[in-house]
C-alpha cells in the first residue's frame, strides 16, 4: 500500500527544486519560482496517467472529498449514500456541506451493496457515494445504472485504490467526479495532498476556485481576481506536490510489486479449504494494495486474530470489525453525534438514528473478515516465511 516504503532520491530532487526558489506556494510569484511549477505538473501527470481530463489539488482527501461534494452542487439536507464500511473522512466530508451521511450495507465486495443502495434512495437523495476500499472496487456498472434512473450524482472515494480499474478505467474516473488521497499511508503519497478529478470542465472550475478562497484565477494579478463563488484554503504546497510527482512516477513499479507479492501470499491461503476471499467486481483491476479474506464464522475470525497476535505477525493484518476508524460498529462519535459546531437538526436525527439502525449483512461479513497490507519492501523469502506462519495458525482454528 504505502509508497512512503519507496522514499528516496527522486523526491528529495523534486523537493530541492523548490528549495532552491524558495516559492513554496502554488500560485503567483511568477518572476522569483524560475519555472518550478510542482502542483500544476503534478496535476497534469494525474490526468496523464489516469485518463481524465481534469485534476485538481487539494491539502487532503478529506479537502478533496469535500470540496467535489461543493462543486457538485450537494449540500444542506440533500442525502449521500455511503458505505458502512469506511474511512471516517468519507462521512466527515459530508457533514462538513451540509449534506446528511445515509450508511447502507456493504457486501463481500467491501463495498457499496447495489441492492442496499436501491433500497436507501428518497426524494432527498442526491449523491451515490461508493468507497473503493483496501485496493478493490465496487460494482460500477450496477451503480451507474441506479444513478442514471434515479438522476443522481456518482461520486467515487478512491483514496485508497490509486491505480485500481474497473473494465479498464481507472478508479475515480468513472463518476461524475472522484477523489484520491495522498496522505502518508496511501499508495503515492505527498505526506499530505488529495485530488479531485473529472471529466466536466464545470465541476474543474469550481474545484480550482473552492480550493483557493473562490478565486477565479483569471488574470496574471492575484490580488485582482475575481470570487464569483465562496471558498475556503485547501490548496497543497509546492513542497507537497513536489513529492508527489517523484511518487507518481514510481506508481507502475508500485502496482507491480503489489500484485506479485499478492498473488503469492494469496497462493499460501488458497490451499485451506474454508478460506474465501474478496469479491473483485474486476479482478484485473485490483491494485492489491490488501488481500482480504474470509474465515467461516466470526468465532474463527477472532481466534484468528490472537493466533496471528501469538505468532507475532498481527502487525499488518487488520481486522476491521473491532476497529475504530473503519466501521460503523465504533463510530460512536457519529452515531452520538458528537460535533464542536452545532449540526443542522436534520444530520443530527440522521445521526441519532444510526443508533438503532441494523447493519447485520455489514455485520456478517466484516466479522469474518481479515485484510493483510501488502508491502512493496517484503522479499519472496518473507512473503513464504508469512504464508507459511499464517496458514499455520488458521489451519489450528480451523481444526479445533
Ligand atoms: C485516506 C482516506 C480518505 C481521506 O484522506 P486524507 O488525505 O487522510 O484526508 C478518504 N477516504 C478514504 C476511504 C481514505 O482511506
Amino acid at each position: 500500500m504505502p509508497g512512503f516504503e519507496f522514499f528516496g532520491a527522486e523526491e528529495r530532487k523534486e523537493v530541492n527544486d523548490v528549495l532552491e526558489t524558495g516559492i513554496l506556494m502554488r500560485y503567483g510569484f511568477d518572476g522569483p519560482r524560475k519555472g518550478i511549477w510542482k502542483a500544476q505538473e503534478l496535476e497534469k501527470a494525474i490526468t496523464e496517467v489516469f485518463g481524465c481530463q481534469y485534476a485538481q489539488l487539494t491539502s487532503s482527501g478529506t479537502a478533496a472529498l469535500t470540496t467535489a461534494m461543493a462543486a457538485l452542487g450537494i449540500g444542506a439536507g440533500d442525502e449521500v449514500i455511503m458505505p458502512a464500511f469506511t474511512f471516517v473522512a468519507s462521512f466527515e466530508a459530508v457533514l462538513s456541506v451540509g449534506a446528511v451521511p445515509v450508511l447502507v450495507d456493504i457486501d463481500e465486495t467491501l463495498t457499496l451493496n447495489p441492492a442496499a443502495v436501491r433500497a436507501a434512495i428518497t426524494p432527498r437523495t442526491k449523491c451515490i457515494m461508493p468507497v473503493h476500499m483496501c485496493g478493490s472496487m465496487a460494482d460500477m456498472d450496477a451503480l451507474q445504472v441506479i444513478c442514471k434512473e434515479h438522476k443522481l450524482i456518482l461520486l467515487e472515494d478512491a483514496c485508497q485504490s490509486i491505480g485500481g480499474t474497473y473494465k479498464g478505467k481507472a478508479l475515480g474516473t468513472i463518476g461524475d467526479a472522484g477523489t484520491f488521497s495522498f496522505d502518508f499511508v496511501k499508495t503515492i503519497t505527498c505526506a499530505e495532498g488529495g485530488v479531485v478529478m473529472t471529466n466536466s470542465e464545470d465541476v474543474y472550475i469550481k474545484s480550482d476556485g473552492y480550493t483557493d478562497h473562490g478565486h477565479d484565477h483569471k488574470g496574471a494579478d492575484r490580488g485582482a481576481d475575481l470570487h464569483p463563488f465562496l471558498g475556503y484554503n485547501f490548496r497543497i504546497s509546492e513542497l507537497h506536490a513536489a513529492v508527489g510527482l517523484a511518487q507518481i512516477r514510481k506508481l507502475d513499479t508500485f502496482l507491480a510489486i503489489q500484485r506479485k507479492h499478492h498473488q503469492l501470499l494469496r497462493s499460501y491461503l488458497e490451499q485451506i479449504p474454508g478460506i474465501s476471499f474478496r469479491v473483485v467486481p474486476d479482478p484485473a483491476g485490483d491494485s492489491c494494495t490488501f488481500l482480504s479474506w474470509f474465515l467461516p464464522s466470526e468465532a474463527q475470525a477472532t481466534a484468528v486474530v490472537a493466533g496471528l497476535k501469538e505468532a507475532g505477525i498481527l502487525p499488518g493484518n487488520f481486522y476491521w470489525f473491532a476497529n475504530n476508524w473503519h466501521y460503523i460498529r465504533k463510530w460512536d462519535h457519529l452515531k452520538t453525534s458528537a460535533s464542536l459546531n452545532r449540526l443542522s437538526a436534520t444530520q443530527e436525527e440522521a445521526l441519532v438514528a444510526l443508533q438503532h439502525t441494523q447493519f447485520s449483512a455489514s455485520d456478517a461479513v466484516m466479522s469474518r473478515c481479515i485484510s493483510t497490507a501488502i508491502s512493496l519492501l517484503w522479499t519472496e523469502e518473507q512473503i513464504r516465511e508469512k504464508g507459511e506462519k499464517m496458514v499455520a495458525v488458521i489451519r489450528k482454528v480451523l481444526e479445533a
